[in-house]
């Protein structure tokens, strides 16, 4: 199958806009967090609308937090959202984010200080604020996209109607990075599903619709934990799962599968 014709391939000319870009790229998506995000959902954000930035899964802020201390810098990384766990009184940690104007990282030249290295999702996935897979109930347009420049020659010549011609432009124009976000779409769908397991059977019990300065007051003061790290403690995976499972995520395993799949292509990531 030829994946790519006349839509060009995306090219990232590291101007580095995207690592200075703070709050949502997409209206909707922050209309859905305020009226959601903050109390009456089992996953609450922690952090006013207008500072959340650069998010961090739990096991990437772990090496973030080493990136910190190797450059010596303050990266300001702290817990973004999370479920207030009414069984155990503690507060798991599902993202973590860089609270900050432009990314930490990003060098006075504009440059990456942590190319070289395994970054985050968020590094990988841009222009794309999130993938065609990830269900909004919405038909596709646009705001799968963020603000990037180079974006421009490639958006008008993309087929919105037809899904699959739309999947294999995304995936021939941009390659990994479509795959990136696909891949990040997984793990949200990942985490959620394993939240709403862990509630069927009473392994957490989230704190919903109470005022939210309470809530988080009482957030503020209870114990956290990371995500990854209360799934082990509670038995739904052995020690050292996560180690498999995070190389999984971050080789996009899941999403070559789900792209293989739904273009129905088994030569496609041969
Ligand atoms: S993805 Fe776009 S906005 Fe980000 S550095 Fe590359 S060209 Fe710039
Ligand atoms: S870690 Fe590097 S690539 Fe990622 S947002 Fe920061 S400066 Fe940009």
């Amino acid at each position: 199958m030829a994946y790519m014709e006349e839509v060009p391939k995306f090219k990232c000319s590291a101007c580095g806009k995207c690592c200075r870009i703070r709050g949502f790229s997409s209206e909707e998506k922050k209309k859905f967090v305020e009226e959601y995000g903050y109390g009456k959902m089992p996953i609450v954000h922690v952090v006013p609308i207008d500072e959340i930035s650069f998010p961090l899964w739990d096991f990437e802020a772990k090496r973030f937090k080493e990136y910190e201390n190797d450059k010596k810098i303050d990266a300001n990384i702290r817990p973004s959202k999370g479920i207030m766990d009414l069984n155990s009184d503690r507060f798991i940690v599902l993202n973590y984010h860089m609270n900050s104007e432009e990314c930490p990282f990003l060098s006075e030249d504009g440059k990456c200080s942590i190319y070289e290295k395994r970054r985050a999702f968020i590094c990988s996935l841009f222009p794309f604020n999130r993938s065609p897979f990830l269900d909004i109930g919405k038909k596709e347009g646009n705001d799968i996209f963020g603000d990037c420049p180079n974006i421009l020659k490639i958006i008008d010549k993309l087929d919105y109607e037809n899904k699959k011609t739309f999947v294999s432009q995304l995936y021939g124009s941009f390659g990994q990075t479509f795959l990136a976000a696909v891949q990040h779409d997984h793990i949200i769908e990942w985490s959620n599903r394993l939240v709403i397991d862990m509630m069927k059977n009473k392994v957490i019990r989230p704190a919903i619709n109470y005022p939210y300065a309470f809530l988080l007051k009482r957030i503020e003061n209870a114990e956290k934990i990371d995500f990854t790290d209360f799934i082990v403690e509670a038995g739904i995976m052995k020690k050292d799962d996560p180690i498999g499972v995070i190389k999984k995520f971050e080789s996009f395993a899941d999403a070559k599968k789900i792209v293989e799949e739904y273009l129905d292509d088994k030569n496609l990531f041969k």
